[in-house]
């Protein structure tokens, strides 16, 4: 098994992580990596988490990428069971031509199957379809003590609760069986519309979540005044196209990070406003490749980049129904005063609850947005985790790395259950992350 010593970083390049790396490539090289007596381990999936989740400075990781076998997949019921190290990307290659989707797919595909259950991530179908863990059918974990355990609905089922968003503390997840969703087509009809104000982006989401499979809405969060919070809404449906060939995607690559003044508060609303625009005011409908669709951002490689070498953060929360239009304008407020948010951000809704002890959806508003690193970011950010607390909202782990352990506990009511899972399943500690420190997670 290789071992190295690296420097990860989160894929926004604000935590990174000096540790010594290794690359189990079978269930028997991971019990090795957790047995050995050096210090504490993380898994890393695809990177693709924006903070310290998949870190651990000062200790091991275990990187998932050569655990990439698919081990089985049944045609007819479309269940298939895979390594963790699966990705998003696989499974359109392999199957969308064949008539099988991911149930869930978050906004990239170069994320893994076992970062989507230690995240429990959500994509634009949530409101229909809730987030990855609801379609885990079971998972193999490999305990920190070194036992295989079989999780599910059925057997050990709180540590099953505690590993569905339990960001990689609970043990290494080895294998996920979930059933993968029919789809009529490889392409997807996607109607644009604009909405001038967030009182009617909002309506414009409401709607469409009772009507559509996909929903999103792009949010203009640098817009102030009569029209804050404008947008476009996306919604979408499977075409009726089949399956004809789909355009190969040819990703460009950015080389090189961007200097820290391509980006500033100027090049950003005018870019925004571009963005608005591209849409006409009696809005269009269009068909597009299903991965195109869910996954705009893949097209740029390394487009975390074009934030510089200080890199850039993320925030999301999720607010809901009740406080979300209160809570979503105050939000946008205090982004559209401080004149640091980035290009385009993304409000969307959210269905039920997940399975999760640590899942992040329940029904409301998402709103998730790009701040560059600058030194006023992190009073920035301090400000939005209040703001999202006085609405009763929370903050998404797989994109956080400021949010303080205290707003973290109010955030998240079923963190004792989670606590005491860790307790019992990992006494001495020995799946740590950067994240679960800052945030004192097993403390109490
Ligand atoms: C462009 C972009 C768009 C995104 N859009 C969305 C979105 O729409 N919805 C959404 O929910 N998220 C979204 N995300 C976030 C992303 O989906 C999550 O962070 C996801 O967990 C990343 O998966 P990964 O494989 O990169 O995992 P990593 O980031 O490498 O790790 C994530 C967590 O999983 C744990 N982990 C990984 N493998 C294992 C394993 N085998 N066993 C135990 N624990 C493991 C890690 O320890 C870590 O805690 C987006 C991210 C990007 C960059």
């Amino acid at each position: 098994m290789q071992d190295e010593r690296r420097i990860l970083t989160g894929w926004g390049r604000t935590s990174h992580a000096r540790t010594r790396a290794v690359s189990p490539a079978s269930e028997a090289e991971v019990a090795g990596a957790l047995a050995a007596p050096a210090g504490r381990l993380i898994a890393f999936g695809g990177g693709r988490s924006y903070g310290d989740a998949a870190l651990n400075d000062g200790g091991d990781t275990l990187l998932t990428g050569a655990l990439n076998r698919i081990l089985s997949v049944d045609e007819a019921s479309g269940v298939l069971v895979c390594e963790p190290g699966v990705t998003f990307r696989e499974l359109i290659d392999r199957f969308l031509d064949r008539g099988w989707v991911a149930p869930v797919s978050p906004g990239t595909a170069f994320a893994t199957i076992g970062g989507a259950v230690a995240n429990d991530v959500h994509g634009k179908n949530h409101d229909r379809a809730g987030s990855f863990g609801d379609h885990v059918l079971w998972l193999d974990l490999l305990a920190p003590d070194g036992r295989l355990l079989r999780l599910s609905s059925r057997e050990n089922v709180e540590l099953f609760r505690a590993t569905i968003g339990g960001i990689g503390l609970t043990g290494v997840i080895l294998k996920i069986a979930f059933a993968m969703k029919r789809v009529s087509s490889s392409f997807v009809t996607v109607r644009e519309a604009r909405a001038g104000n967030l009182d009617a982006l909002m309506a414009a989401l409401r709607a469409a979540r009772a009507q559509s499979t996909y929903t999103v809405a792009w949010i203009d969060a640098t817009a102030t005044g009569r029209s804050l919070g404008r947008g476009i809404l996306e919604a979408a449906e499977h075409a009726e196209a089949g399956f004809p060939a789909r355009p190969a995607r040819r990703a460009l690559r950015l080389p090189v990070d961007f200097p820290d003044f391509a980006l500033n508060p100027l090049s950003i609303g005018l870019f925004n406003q571009l963005y608005y625009r591209r849409v006409p005011a009696a809005g269009r409908a269009r068909t597009l490749p299903f991965d195109a669709f869910l996954y705009p951002l893949d097209a740029l490689l390394d487009w975390n980049r074009m934030y510089g070498r200080r890199g850039f953060y993320q925030f999301q929360c999720v607010i809901p129904e009740a406080e979300a239009d209160r809570g979503i304008r105050a939000l946008l407020e205090t982004i559209a005063a401080s004149r640091s948010a980035s290009f385009l951000a993304v409000l969307k809704t959210l269905g039920s609850a997940g399975r999760g002890f640590l899942s992040f959806p329940f029904p409301g508003f998402t709103l998730a947005l790009d701040f560059p690193a600058r030194a006023k970011t992190p009073e920035l950010m301090a400000r939005l985790e209040r703001l999202t607390l006085d609405h009763g909202g929370r903050v998404y782990l797989a994109k956080d790395a400021c949010l303080s352990s205290e707003g973290f506990r109010r955030m998240y009511p079923q963190l004792p259950h989670y606590e005491a899972v860790l307790h019992e399943i990992d006494p001495m500690g020995r799946l740590r992350s950067d994240m679960a420190r800052r945030l004192r997670i097993g403390d109490a």
